[in-house]
């Protein structure tokens, strides 16, 4: 980093960077499969079908559950109440045990970084119902901004969503950092936008098998660094 600007301000992606939501989740169970369950709906089809929505969910305020249910009653399939709960319980259950019970250590890790004055930012591409406890969530107070894709209407690796999140910090990108477990492109695209540092963050994902080392090591050429984890930032950081 030698010549760089100094860093000054650090954003952070979420989901298995500082939260992962495998902490809670049991092994077997699969989003997609229960719902259509619920709905009794065809799995396959169902899961075919929910893809596409997630892709259109990260960048658009709606509810998923409403998107889910939808899909059952044009197929004839008739919804309660109940079941509409129970949809929407399982698309964000482990996500809110993830928010509202974080890692010590990382929470550690931002109070350390803010208590040496850099602002923290947090840029996650999230569905409204990933996202919903927020407000519950540790996190929220040791973040100075919190910028969620589905309501800034923009996603990594999209330039649009590290301008805002950037913007709304008021920091520039060559003095920011950007730390992330490198889902979705997304630390290519912060190099792209001129990100002072690009941290590649692997500990959470890997312990969760949600990536294997190879998948990790095809990441590492688009990071500057790579870390165990958020909870070994400010001992990098203090020792440049
Ligand atoms: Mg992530």
């Amino acid at each position: 980093m030698s010549g760089l600007s100094p860093i000054r301000a650090v954003v952070f992606d979420l989901f298995h960077t500082l939260v992962d939501p495998e902490d809670f989740r049991p092994r077997d169970f699969d989003r997609g499969e229960r719902i259509a369950a619920v709905l009794g709906v065809d799995p396959v089809a169902f899961r075919g079908h929910w893809e596409g929505q997630l892709a259109e969910l990260v960048a658009c305020p709606d509810r998923p559950a409403d998107r889910a249910v939808a899909y059952a009653v044009s197929r004839g399939m008739p919804v309660t109440p109940a079941q509409y709960e129970e949809v929407d319980d399982i698309l964000g259950r482990y996500q809110d045990l993830a928010l509202e019970h974080p890692r010590p250590e990382i929470l550690a890790a931002l109070g350390e970084l803010r208590s040496r004055g850099l602002r923290l930012g947090l840029l996650s591409n999230a569905h409204e119902r990933d996202v919903r406890s927020w407000g519950r969530s540790p996190l929220q107070s040791l973040l100075d901004v919190a910028c969620f894709s589905c309501f800034l209407g923009a996603a990594k690796p999209d330039s649009a969503a590290y301008r805002a999140v950037l913007a709304a910090l008021g920091a520039d990108a060559g003095s920011a950092a950007f730390v992330a477990d490198g889902g979705g492109g997304e630390l290519a695209g912060a190099r792209r936008h001129g990100f002072g540092l690009v941290v590649l963050v692997s500990g959470l994902a890997r312990r969760s098998g949600l990536r294997t080392d190879a998948e990790v090591a095809a990441l590492e050429p688009d990071a500057d660094l790579h870390l165990a984890g958020v909870e070994d930032m400010p001992a990098w950081l203090a020792a440049e």
